[in-house]
């Protein structure tokens, strides 16, 4: 989501003129665009805002967009004095008022609104990939986030306007799009004629373009994988047979205590929909582990869990406790050197999990998306269906190969391209 409102904030800067510098000390405007998700990144942000404003120009303006700017408000100007503007994530749109007056503070944080997807101008130039929202904020209310805070109940965009901005980004080049929300499948859109949309309507729309290779999406709710979705991946083969599907703890008592509305029981169900309906699904997933009052047991459960799913690839965290969510003031808080013990025994696990599907790729041969040249700048790295990366040697890099694994390891496969 960050990725796409920075390249959509460059194209509103752009057209008032400014041309994109990685050069702190050469800008004239700097914004720090933030996640408030995770206790780490918000403290990040402000040595962050530190070290720019050592190193920018005196008159350069600067300031803060996103969820940790609206987290803070105007403690942020509290804490950094000559900070500019601080813009919540549904207010970037408004960052053109502090251009013509540099000299006055601009404090946005409100909620509510989809104006900032009008109002700011398309992409002129689009990655492979384009990142393209059909909802913001969320209604679920886990106890640990802070999302339903800093990005506000959910709020689905008109199917017209995301299937306009997803053309466009075909047009100038997307060939792989992703379609992004905080609860991606709660898509729920009724136009005037009383017809309803949902992400499996966006999706079809979508793989009619010719261009568009490869869709994807994320970040989804487990109970919120309706039938028509799950049934998509059966028949849309520009769908690719991998998915994110946050289980968070492997514990239904743990699970109560986050506000996630499944059970463990329930959730494997989902789960053995998908495989049914295609089998050469991978599913990756996010998760907690000492969320507070979470025992042996409960942490064992989420084991049991992660090894009978067999994810591909996953996100696992220790628990932070974040501002206004009820799991912060939850009395039974975890001690760190637990967390942390029961996160190394949870990531060698989903590692060696990983690790394994990778070699399982060896001899077999993909279609797969261009990403870039490695860091050496002599090889290429491409993305498998599996969002593997993919490494190869060519001269001629192609947006779309077909690819032969040649060898793999834990974080990536080689291959060679099919003439
Ligand atoms: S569903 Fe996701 S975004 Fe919504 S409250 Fe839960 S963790 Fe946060």
């Amino acid at each position: 989501m960050n990725v796409y409102d920075g390249l959509r904030i460059t194209a509103m800067l752009e057209r008032h003129g400014y041309v994109h510098t990685d050069d702190i000390a050469d800008a004239d405007i700097i914004l720090l665009n933030t996640c408030a998700v995770r206790a780490k990144a918000t403290e990040k942000v402000y040595s962050a805002l530190g070290r720019i404003r050592l190193a920018k120009k005196k008159d350069a303006i600067y300031g803060i967009v996103g969820c940790v700017a609206r987290e803070s408000g105007s403690d942020a100007f509290r804490k950094l004095k000559d900070l500019n503007f601080v813009l919540g994530p549904q207010s970037y749109h408004k960052l053109p008022e502090i251009l013509s007056d540099p000299n006055t503070k601009l404090l946005d944080i409100n909620l509510g609104g989809l104006e900032k997807f009008d109002e700011l101008p398309p992409i002129t130039k689009s990655p492979l990939v384009a990142y393209i929202p059909v909802q913001e904020g969320c209604n679920h209310c886990c106890t640990y986030c802070i999302v339903p805070y800093t990005r506000g109940p959910e709020i689905s965009r008109a199917f017209n306007d995301i299937m306009a901005e997803t053309m466009h980004a075909a047009e100038v080049g997307a060939i792989e799009i992703c379609f992004l929300g905080q609860n991606v499948n709660g898509y729920k859109f009724t136009d005037k004629n009383g017809k309803t949309y949902r992400l499996s309507d966006v999706i079809k729309a979508t793989a009619k373009i010719d261009s568009v290779k490869r869709i994807r999406f994320t970040s989804s709710y487990p109970t919120e994988m309706t039938d028509d979705l799950i049934e998509l991946f059966g028949t849309e083969k520009k769908l690719l047979p991998f998915l994110n599907m946050p289980i968070q703890s492997g514990s239904d008592n743990i699970l109560k205590r986050m506000h996630r509305q499944y059970s463990i029981s329930e959730y494997m169900a989902i789960i053995d929909k998908f495989k049914n309906i295609r089998p050469d699904i991978q599913i990756s997933s996010d998760f907690i582990v000492g969320f507070p009052g979470e025992s042996d047991d409960d942490f064992e459960q989420t084991m049991h869990a992660a090894k009978h799913v067999g994810y591909i690839n996953s996100f696992s965290f220790k628990y932070s406790p974040r501002p206004h969510t009820a799991a912060a003031i939850m009395p039974d808080q975890i001690p760190e050197n637990i967390k942390s013990e029961r996160l190394i025994k949870l990531d060698d696990l989903l590692n060696e999990r990983q690790r394994e599907f990778n070699l399982s790729c060896i001899d077999k041969t993909f279609e797969c998306l261009y990403e870039g040249p490695d860091k050496t700048g002599k090889k290429h790295i491409y993305r498998t269906p599996y969002m593997q990366p993919c490494i190869v040697t060519t001269d001629n890099p192609t947006n779309m190969a077909t690819i032969t694994i040649t060898s793999a390891n834990k974080s990536c496969l080689h291959g060679k391209i099919i003439d």
